[in-house]
């Protein structure tokens, strides 16, 4: 394994949603995987070369059981950041990614955590940007993102790295291969998703400055 930190990553959300995909999209070697048989779950190590040196994430994938009650607790021991998935497509998986990250705080406590919509490749979007924000409340981070167009892949671990390290100004000087996109995604589209995204993001900022300012009154 490469020096450097290391952090146990648990990457939750419901069945389908892309998890598994956005493990695999990275090109590692088969001895940078690992399966856990005891707690059924994959490991992927995977190196992100920094400005600040190398750092590595133990992604945490679930192996099938996507259901609260069916992921182990082991699974979730020493969890030390956390990637919560949904798929854009379906809005029960996004009413569903609060609950995942009520779990993994249960286990973990309050650890660095960001939420991902993935497959905005797909034109039948179900959840649109202004239907996204429980994690503002949470400070957590969010991102569209698309497996299997590579799009995005490396924002969530950027995030992350930038959390745990404790410096925004963390840059990533390499990041793990991925395998060559199977899908491609709309860039008309994405802009004025991005644009709605940072539109809604800035009445949520706009909301609490009130909030604070009705406190003073
Ligand atoms: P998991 O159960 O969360 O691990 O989900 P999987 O990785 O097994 O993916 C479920 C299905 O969604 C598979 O058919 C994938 O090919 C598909 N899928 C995953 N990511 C994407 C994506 O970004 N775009 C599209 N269009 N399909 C995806
Ligand atoms: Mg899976």
């Amino acid at each position: 394994m490469a020096g450097g930190p290391h952090f146990k990553l648990l990457l939750v959300g419901d069945g389908c949603v892309g998890k598994t995909t956005f493990c695999k999209r990275h090109l590692t070697g088969e001895f940078e995987t690992r399966y856990n048989a005891t707690i059924g779950a994959e490991i992927h190590f995977l190196l992100f070369q920094t400005n600040l040196g190398p750092v590595q994430f133990e992604v945490w994938d679930t192996a099938g059981q996507d259901k609260f009650s069916a992921v182990r607790e082991g699974y979730f021991a020493g969890g030390e950041c956390c990637i919560v998935m949904f798929d854009l497509t379906n809005r029960s998986t996004y009413n569903h990614s609060a609950l995942w990250h009520q779990e993994v705080t249960r286990y973990c406590g309050n650890i660095p955590s960001v939420l991902c919509g993935n497959k905005v490749d797909l034109p039948a979007r179900e959840v649109k940007p202004k239907h996204i924000d429980y994690h503002k409340k949470k400070k957590m981070s969010y991102y569209d993102i698309s497996a299997k167009s590579n799009f995005n892949m490396e924002k969530p671990f950027l995030a992350l790295a930038r959390v745990l390290a404790n410096d925004n100004n963390l840059q990533f000087i390499a990041t793990p291969a991925l395998a060559p996109p199977e899908a491609f995604v709309d860039f008309n589209l994405i802009r004025q998703y991005e644009f709605e995204l940072a539109t809604y993001a800035k009445m949520a900022v706009e909301t609490e400055i009130r909030d604070g300012d009705d406190e003073v009154f």
